[in-house]
C-alpha cells in the first residue's frame, strides 16, 4: 500500500471513529471506501469488524476495472456499491454508508416515495453547489435488497452525492473523506428535521 492511501486511511479510520460514537454504525455495520493512489484501485473496509476499531490493515484493496471480491479477508458485502459509485463518480474520492435509527426509518415512513424533497432547510448547502435554501433538492429512495451486485446495477445518475436504502441506512460521497463527512452529517440533519416535523406538525 503507498503512503498516500495510508495517510488517506487513518484520516478516513478518524470519521470512523465519530461516526461509531455518533450511532451511525452500530453493531459492526457500516462500510466505506477512498480511491486508492494508484489508478483504478480503491480500499474497501472488511466485513464484521467493529467500526469503532477500525486499522488501516481493515481496508481491502479492489481493481475499479475488474474488481473480484474473493479476497482472503472477507470484504463488506457492499463493497459492490462502493466500487460502482467510485466508477461512475471519478471526481469522488470517498464513500461513507451509514445506518442510524433515523436514516433507517425514514425510507419505511415514506413507504411509497421515490425520493423525499427538502426546501427552505438552510442545512440543504451541507451539499456541495447548493448554494441555498430556496433550492429545493431531492434524496432518492432506492429499495432495499440483498441483491446488492444487482442493485449497483440499477444505479443512474445522482443530481447529489447521496441516497436512501428504504430501512436499511444511507450513502453519501465526497472529493474528500471531509466533504463526505459533511454531506453525511448534512443528510443525517436534514432527515431527522423532516421527522421531528411529522410529530410537531
Ligand atoms: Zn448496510
Amino acid at each position: 500500500m503507498r503512503r498516500i492511501d495510508v495517510l488517506k486511511l487513518e484520516e478516513l479510520i478518524k470519521v470512523c471513529r465519530w461516526m461509531n460514537t455518533s450511532g451511525l454504525s452500530p453493531a459492526t455495520s457500516g462500510n466505506y471506501s477512498i480511491r486508492g493512489d494508484k489508478e483504478d484501485t480503491c480500499f474497501v473496509s472488511a466485513s464484521g469488524v467493529d467500526k469503532g476499531n477500525l486499522r488501516v490493515a481493515d481496508f481491502l484493496e479492489f481493481s475499479l476495472r475488474e474488481p473480484d471480491y474473493n479476497t482472503e479477508i472477507k470484504p463488506s458485502d457492499e463493497a459492490p456499491i462502493h466500487v460502482k459509485l467510485l466508477q461512475m463518480h471519478a471526481d469522488a474520492e470517498c464513500v461513507l454508508h451509514a445506518h442510524s435509527v433515523t436514516n433507517t426509518i425514514i425510507g419505511l415512513i415514506y413507504a411509497d416515495a421515490e425520493y423525499i424533497e427538502f426546501s427552505g432547510f438552510e442545512m440543504q448547502k451541507a451539499f456541495t453547489g447548493i448554494k441555498t435554501h430556496e433550492e429545493p433538492i431531492r434524496v432518492p429512495i432506492i429499495d432495499n435488497t440483498q441483491d446488492i451486485m444487482g442493485l449497483a446495477e440499477t444505479f443512474g445518475g445522482f443530481e447529489l452525492p447521496c441516497f436512501i436504502l428504504r430501512g436499511h441506512g444511507v450513502y453519501v460521497w465526497g472529493n474528500s473523506v471531509w466533504q463526505a463527512k459533511r454531506h453525511l452529517e448534512g443528510l443525517e440533519f436534514l432527515i431527522e428535521c423532516k421527522l421531528a416535523m411529522r410529530r410537531y406538525m
